[in-house]
């Protein structure tokens, strides 16, 4: 089993390559803004996590962590997860090595995009023209990149301290960052 976190600030092609990554190696591909938007018209459930959504706020943990575990025990005879998106804050980084450790697996590497916060903010803007989510727009892309710093960034330094962190240049062309991450899951895969 191989179990990965694709990490990084908004727009740094988490999904793009955990999708890749996922296909090539046969791994449950699980991203939370995903399954968020799965429920938005779930009634009010739908309601609040919109409501954070739109305002480029963290949904609360006691929504996430239930809806993350929920659909990785359902994938835990697969080959492995991609986990993206997720966790983004220390307390969902707990509770997922707890989940690990419960199932007696382990994470084999958190694979950290890198790009400046100009180029990230172009591609969401970019992709705002033809994606259709709410929160693509510039006042919430500022917002969700204020989150990132202070909740989000901070679990680089849980996981160095776990030796978990390659850090992979996200400014790349999408196949060449494809390309340093095969070479990252071949050490792990051995
Ligand atoms: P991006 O990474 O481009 O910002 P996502 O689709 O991953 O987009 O996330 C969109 C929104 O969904 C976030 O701004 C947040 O409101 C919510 N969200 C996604 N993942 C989480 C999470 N792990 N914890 C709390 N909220 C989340």
């Amino acid at each position: 089993m191989i179990n990965l976190i694709i990490f990084g600030p908004p727009g740094a092609g988490k999904g793009t390559q955990a999708q890749i990554i996922a296909k090539k190696y046969k791994l449950t591909h699980l991203s939370s803004g995903d399954i968020l938007r799965q429920e938005l018209k779930n009634g009010e459930l739908g309601k609040k996590i919109k409501k954070y959504q739109d305002a480029g706020q963290l949904v609360p943990d006691s929504i996430i962590i239930a809806m993350m575990e929920k659909a990785a025990t359902n994938k835990i005879k697969g080959r492995g997860f991609i986990f993206d998106g997720y966790p983004r804050n220390i307390r969902q980084a707990k509770s997922l090595d707890k989940f690990f450790k419960s199932h007696k697996i382990s994470l084999g590497q958190v694979l950290n995009l890198r790009l400046s916060e100009v180029v990230a903010i172009r591609r969401i803007i970019l992709r705002g023209k033809t994606s259709g989510r709410s929160d693509d727009n510039l006042k919430t892309i500022k917002s969700r990149y204020k989150v990132y710093r202070t909740q989000t960034a901070p679990l680089l330094e849980y996981y160095r301290a776990q030796k978990k962190i390659t850090n992979i240049d996200g400014q790349l062309p999408i196949m060449e960052a494809f390309a340093k991450i095969e070479t990252v899951i071949a050490k792990i895969a051995k």
